[in-house]
């Protein structure tokens, strides 16, 4: 067993240790059907024929429509887990705060392989940037990726790996946060809406915004990255997880969300705290008494397992804490490792070859290229054929 693989695995048995020890399975969860199977076109509907929004708590009698809705994104790989208990004006809602998730998330799903909405072609979707100047398309060949210079960033991380930084598109972190945090109410049960009236709101509405632009911990999620050119969850799983404690710090070291929605899709695995209301209004109290800043305690982590192959092939997954906690507009640089399958490592003299100065071969070993040098580059990892002069 390499070693990498060992340390990972042992890290990811601690943290199922962990988790389960302070949460268990809610109901049963919920895999998007196998559209290749007999019948896997066949929907999944949750709350089939309520017709009262779960959000709004609106129903047809208060004038507002009902229609299959999706309870995780498409662009999530989603077709067929719908329900019918969100209102069309919630829902137009939610496709706005999709929008800024499916930025967020941004190239990785073209990369990825998730499918496009539409039915007849099954596309994938074609990446473009703010100025359609860089754009990402899959094919069953391979991955055409054309490059706007000024927009792209190469860096050089090693003899035959590189990162290729794309801006994404402007989002709102907050709204983003929302786009997959509202996933979850589908799943609580209807008894249980009550109790997480915060939670609805803060999904759906901007009435908490501020609560939520304030606190750091809030509107987080975890989000596991199985870095592989593959969708590796071609079929989504959602679930949902209860806390055993009693309180949400009744544990000491741990804070414990009554509440832990687990989704796996297109190569991520992303994990939501869900608070309760009256998590919230201990919350309240806690952040204000002084404790707060002299204890340490963390969120127990949904353990995230591969094979030692994939580790062997690829890489260890990565998981980061995403505060989505602003209301700031924002367009980072999506950074995407890939590795070169060249003869051999590029040489400072090949690069120079590909006409490349000294100080752009510096740059692009540091703080990364950009410009018109990016070309030159790119042209040097991958030679286009040479006219015979
Ligand atoms: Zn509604």
């Amino acid at each position: 067993m390499s070693h990498t693989y060992a340390t990972y695995e042992e890290q990811e048995s601690r943290l199922e240790a962990d988790f389960t020890a302070h949460y268990e399975l809610q109901g049963d969860q919920i895999v998007h059907p196998d559209p290749t199977a007999p019948r896997g076109d066949q929907q999944i509907v949750l709350d089939r024929g309520l017709n009262e929004c779960r959000y709004c708590e609106r129903t047809k009698a208060d004038g507002v429509g009902f229609k299959k809705a999706h309870v995780i994104p498409e662009q999530m790989g989603n077709k067929l887990i719908v329900s019918d208990a969100e209102c069309t004006p919630c829902n137009e809602t939610f496709s706005v705060y999709e929008t800024h998730l499916g930025e967020l998330l941004g190239p990785l799903k073209t990369l990825l392989g998730v499918e496009g909405k539409s039915k007849k072609g099954r596309r994938v979707p074609k990446f473009k940037d703010l100025k359609d100047h860089t754009s990402i398309l899959r094919s069953d060949t391979g991955i055409h990726w054309e490059v706007d210079p000024e927009r792209t960033t190469v860096r050089l991380d090693g003899p035959r790996e590189f990162s290729v930084g794309t801006r994404h598109l402007p989002y709102v972190p907050l709204l983003a946060w929302k786009g997959i945090a509202r996933c979850a109410v589908h799943l609580l049960a209807l008894d249980e809406l009550d109790s997480f009236q915060w939670f609805r709101e803060a999904v759906s509405t901007d009435s908490h915004d501020q609560a939520l632009a304030a606190s750091t911990g809030l509107a987080c999620v975890i989000s596991t990255f199985l870095p592989s050119m593959h969708n590796l969850f071609p079929q989504p799983e959602l679930r949902m997880f209860n806390r055993r404690a009693a309180g949400l710090l009744a544990e000491d070291g741990w804070i414990l969300p009554e509440k832990m929605f687990v989704v796996k899709a297109a190569s991520h695995v992303y994990q939501v705290p869900v608070y309760s209301d009256a998590d919230i209004q201990y919350l309240r109290g806690y952040t204000t008494s002084g404790e707060a800043a002299s204890e340490q305690r963390s969120l127990p982590l949904f353990p995230v397992h591969v094979r030692e192959d994939f580790v062997e092939n690829y890489d260890v997954p990565k998981r980061s804490m995403l505060s989505l906690n602003s209301l700031e507009e924002e367009s980072p640089i999506n950074w995407i490792q890939m590795r070169h399958t060249g003869p051999q490592p590029l040489s400072d003299e090949q690069m120079l070859e590909a006409g490349l100065t000294e100080e752009e071969i510096q740059q692009v070993k540091t703080d990364g290229l950009t410009g018109e040098a990016v070309l030159k580059w790119l042209a040097s990892v991958a030679p286009v054929p040479r006219s015979a002069t």
